[in-house]
């Protein structure tokens, strides 16, 4: 197996030799964000919007931090898996590390870094999938590493034989365990609207962008899991999964039509637009 390499404030080591001190506000807090920023052959895809809604959350937590050594230092990460096909690096920032643990931070802290570079081994595996009750704090367009309610919900289905989850509030879908969701119906595509409680994926955006270039509008609108049912395909978008349909939710009575045409055109124009993009760059 080859070495993982990371990055620890500025260090380029393999990624086991990497120590960090437990007063870091990573560790007690989760007073951290994070970004993962797909590569394919070494080529970023969408790095600037990943950057952008990095700097965006760092802002809304008040984390100052030189993001020309953030993108510099996810490139020199980049560097370790550039051979692989599609790969991502995982880089995190945390407000810093406490002298003894306090919620309240009264001295100027130096932020942390820590990254790691891997590669992805894409699957296109249809998923199953559980509606979950959305649990999570109500800042989730905020790419935190508190996901606490993500693990928690996400596991629970895991023992239910899942590979993702759908939350919902107040019966309202709002995205996935670790990506955002999407559903057809009538040849028409929908997803939740963004709002507070719901990440702006990247691939969502993507996604969306690809689709209307073609002049196939996505609705973006208020979702009741309801809907689901009805669904003609559901399916997920993130940076590791692509978009990745779902076969079945082990809770709800949704049957997926194989022959659907609008998520059929849709992965098409999504997939060429990756490699248009990838041309261009
Ligand atoms: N929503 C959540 C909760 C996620 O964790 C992710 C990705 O990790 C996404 C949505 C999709 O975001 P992106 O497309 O930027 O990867």
């Amino acid at each position: 197996m080859t070495e993982t390499f990371g990055i620890y404030q500025g260090k380029i080591t393999p990624l086991s030799e990497i120590k960090v001190s437990p007063l870091s506000r990573a560790y007690t807090f989760s007073d951290s964000i994070y970004e993962v920023i797909p590569f394919y052959k070494g080529k970023g895809f969408c790095f600037n919007e990943h950057i952008s809604r990095f700097y965006e959350c760092a802002n809304r937590m008040g984390i100052k931090v030189d993001f020309n050594l953030v993108e510099n230092e996810i490139l020199a990460l980049c560097e370790y898996v550039k051979k692989e096909d599609q790969s991502y690096v995982y880089y995190q920032i945390s407000r810093g590390i406490d002298e003894i643990r306090s919620h309240l931070v009264k001295n100027k802290m130096v932020p942390e870094r820590f990254g790691y570079a891997t590669k992805i081994i894409p699957s296109t595996k249809p998923l199953v999938s559980m509606i979950v009750d959305d649990i999570r704090w109500k800042r989730c367009s905020i790419k935190s590493t508190s996901l606490l309610g993500n693990v928690m919900s996400m596991n629970l289905a895991l023992d239910e034989g899942c590979d993702e989850i759908i939350f919902s509030h107040e019966d309202k879908i709002t995205e996935g365990g670790a990506s955002n969701v999407f559903f057809s119906k009538d040849g028409e595509i929908f997803t939740p609207s963004l709002k507070e409680n719901i990440l702006p994926g990247v691939t969502r955006d993507f996604f969306i962008n690809a689709l209307r270039s073609e002049n196939i509008l996505v609705k973006e609108q208020d979702c009741c899991v309801s809907q689901l049912d009805q669904a003609s395909t559901i399916w997920f978008t993130s940076s590791t999964k692509g978009v990745q349909p779902v076969e079945k939710i082990v809770n709800a009575s949704y049957v997926r039509d194989n022959n659907d045409e609008a998520f059929k055109t849709s992965r098409l124009i999504f997939n060429q637009s990756i490699k248009d993009y990838l041309s261009k760059t």
